[in-house]
């Protein structure tokens, strides 16, 4: 849009999926106007579809995870998505790249021991750090951190116990054939979005929240922030007055990362899997290893998943180091005429991205609480929304999405 309101009932900073759902519930409610700030030339935010050689690749959110308890779901197919069902068995990624049934069986037990021993943790009084659970000199404990860098986008020694155990997972793992991030820009099509428009600074002294961006002043009765934390943590936003306990929970929240790096494929691993979807981990000895999907939906590609230290390394060295070290672990794993069936597409660096500085939220040590400190409204008329302030689903798309209903329903509530 290129003109836009600068009095409106409701402003919404960001159009990722938690401002796409605020301003979509906002904007059913009738005569409420509704105005979204968005610093990018495109909405989605952290799930964004890329087309290349005719293919969309999801460089952020992907999965539609919790899918038989994910709103997104049904909307998805109301709105003519296609959804792609078949369900990925991350446990397979070992046995794919060599490992003995016992070593499998091993893992297992490893992961199910994990799971109950941090279950337990959970009760306690006293807040901890994941990686005080591992047994000493584990096995599997290196591949347990690994793993935490793609779920968690962070090493287990960052990461709080009770926080950890709160995510709520139905393990029922679903996609959208077109993209998640197409499903989002369907979403945002109708909205009342100003792209371009960085905020820099919200006054909220007088009767008038007076919103500042790089495309004009808004004036707004209520306005709902639904910017990842580390903008929040950076002040990158100057709020007027300041909110300490704001700042200090999006502090207590840091974005992780992961990043995805893309080959298109030429070959088939046909030993593995005919029908496409094939996982591989690049060691079950080091962190720095990525996590490989051979084949998504059956298309000519291989999908790098990648998070943590590891990944932050990566995104410095740049698109050519990741592909090299991607081509590296693939030749070891599958044998070197792979190099040659290998042509490296396209990468994300979340990290470097000024408007998301990491990928997604995970709770510091004794910081659990607070999603509810962040989700929690100012004087009625400042709402908070993203994933970071979902109690139970942070860190993912849908996670998002509710708070941006949540915090749209406090903002409707509070003009009545
Ligand atoms: C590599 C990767 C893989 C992932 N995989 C999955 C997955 O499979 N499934 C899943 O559910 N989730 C996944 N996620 C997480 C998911 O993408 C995010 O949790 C979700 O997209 C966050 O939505 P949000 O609205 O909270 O924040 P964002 O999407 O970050 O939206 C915030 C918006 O605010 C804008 N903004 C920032 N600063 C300003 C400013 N100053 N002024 C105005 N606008 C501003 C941004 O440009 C952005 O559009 C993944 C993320 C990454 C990075």
């Amino acid at each position: 849009m290129t003109r836009f309101s600068s009095e409106v009932d409701v402003a919404v900073v960001g159009a990722g999926a938690a401002g796409i759902a605020a301003a979509r519930r906002v904007a059913a409610a009738k005569s409420v106007s509704v105005v979204v700030l968005e610093a990018r030339e495109r909405a989605g935010g952290r799930t964004w579809t890329m087309e290349k050689n005719g293919y969309p690749l999801d460089l952020g959110g992907e999965w539609l995870h919790s899918a038989d308890r994910n709103v997104l779901t049904a909307i998805a197919e109301g709105h003519g998505f296609a959804l792609y069902h078949r369900r990925p068995d991350w446990t397979t990624r070992i046995r794919n790249s060599g490992a003995s049934l016992a070593e499998q069986q091993a893992w297992i037990a490893a992961r199910e021991t994990y799971r109950e021993t941090r279950h337990q943790a959970a009760c306690a009084a006293e807040d901890r750090p994941c990686s005080a659970l591992l047994p000493p000199c584990g096995r599997w404990n290196t591949l347990l951190n690994a793993s935490s860098t793609w779920g968690n986008a962070v090493e287990l020694d960052k990461i709080s116990v009770k926080d950890n155990e709160r995510y709520e997972d139905s393990e029922v793992n679903w996609r959208v054939r077109r993209g998640y991030g197409a499903l989002l820009a369907t979403l945002a099509a109708p909205l009342p979005i100003v792209f371009g428009a960085p905020v820099s600074r919200i006054e909220h002294r007088g009767t008038d929240i007076v919103i500042d961006s790089a495309r004009g002043r808004v004036r707004a009765r209520k306005i709902i922030v639904a910017v990842p934390t580390d903008i929040l943590a950076a002040e990158a936003i100057a709020f007027d007055p300041v909110l300490p306990a704001k700042l200090a929970a999006a502090d207590g929240l840091p974005l992780g990362l992961a990043d995805k790096l893309f080959f298109s494929f030429t070959g088939r691993m046909d030993d593995l899997d005919t029908d496409g979807d094939i996982f591989l981990v690049g060691s079950t000895t080091r962190l720095e290893t990525m996590s490989y999907q051979v084949r998504p939906f059956g298309r000519p590609i291989i999908q790098c998943f990648f998070g943590g230290e590891f990944a932050a390394r990566m995104e410095r060295e740049g698109f050519a180091a990741m592909a090299a070290f991607a081509t590296d672990e693939l030749a070891a794993l599958r044998g070197g005429v792979i190099r040659k069936e290998l042509t490296p597409l396209a990468a994300s660096s979340w990290r470097a991205d000024p408007f998301a500085r990491g990928s997604y939220s995970y709770a510091r040590p004794g910081h659990a609480d607070d999603r509810a400190v962040l989700a929690a409204p100012i004087d009625d008329r400042l709402f908070f929304a993203g994933e970071a302030t979902s109690p139970n689903f942070f860190s993912t798309v849908h996670g998002a999405f509710e708070s941006g209903v949540r915090a749209a329903e406090e903002a409707l509530a509070s003009l009545r």
